[in-house]
């Protein structure tokens, strides 16, 4: 199965951009994900082909029109996709979200710009919101890049057998332990000895405890979820 992401935006032109080159660019050429990205614009009625227009209410900027997106989400075949929109106001993107996507047979995913879309497209069909973080970027085509980016290199077959990635931060609920590579000695700074000693079961140790500790201190809202999965009842437990 390819994993294929339809892409609905106003500058088709930004795809597959970065996504063209390194681990996802091979990945492309290999056939192991297709994109197709499909201009929005082309679906709207008027002469001017506008696809926007002023807040109702009243406010700065403009507001994608929900007739005109719909027709182009209406072109799409889903075939068993979900669609996914690009939001600040959409729930936080998770690695967990991540690897359902795919795993699956990939995503439809509508781009805004301006200030985002006409609220009753995503009362009139199907659609999931989905955030890349607390902050507001110019138009939802990096956030799908970054989304599809993060999709791809689990697709099976895009890495290594060997990285697998399940190592990795937020899959275990933690953040990754630090890395190092050579030289062993920079700038006065040493490898530490653990990770040079060969012996496996301690460098493992070594690794959790950093992992914890890391993930404590930068990230008591990841650190504090994790315990309080560990620490949870068994249900019926009272
Ligand atoms: N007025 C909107 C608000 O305050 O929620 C922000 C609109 S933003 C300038 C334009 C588009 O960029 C959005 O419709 C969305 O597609 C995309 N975008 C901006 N920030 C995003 C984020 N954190 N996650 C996902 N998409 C984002």
């Amino acid at each position: 199965m390819t994993f294929a992401a339809t892409i609905l935006t106003l500058y088709p032109e930004m795809f597959p951009g970065p996504l063209g080159h390194s681990l996802a660019g091979r990945a492309l050429r290999e056939g192991l994900w297709r994109f197709e990205a499909v201009q929005i614009r082309d679906f709207a009625a008027d002469r001017h082909r506008s696809v926007d227009d002023t807040p109702a209410g009243g406010g700065a900027g403009m507001v994608m029109r929900a007739d005109v997106v719909a027709s182009a989400l209406d072109s799409v075949a889903a075939a068993g996709r979900p669609v996914l929109a690009m939001t600040p106001r959409g729930a936080p993107l998770t690695q967990a979200r991540v690897r359902d996507l795919a795993a699956g047979p990939g995503a439809v995913i509508l781009c805004g710009r301006f200030e985002g879309i006409d609220e009753r497209l995503f009362e009139a069909r199907a659609i999931e919101p989905v955030s890349i973080g607390d902050y507001v970027l110019s138009g939802g085509e990096m956030a799908a890049l970054t989304l599809l980016d993060a999709c791809i290199r689990l697709i099976p077959g895009v890495m290594g057998a060997a990285s697998s990635g399940m190592d990795e931060s937020f899959e275990t609920g933690l953040l990754e332990y630090p890395q190092y590579t050579r030289p062993v000695e920079w700038e006065g700074r040493t490898i530490p000895e653990v990770l040079r000693s060969g012996d496996h079961a301690r460098i493992a140790a070594w690794r959790k405890q950093m992992a914890e500790t890391d993930t404590r201190l930068r990230r008591p809202d990841l650190w504090e979820r994790h315990e309080g999965a560990r620490v949870k009842p068994p249900s019926g437990a009272r």
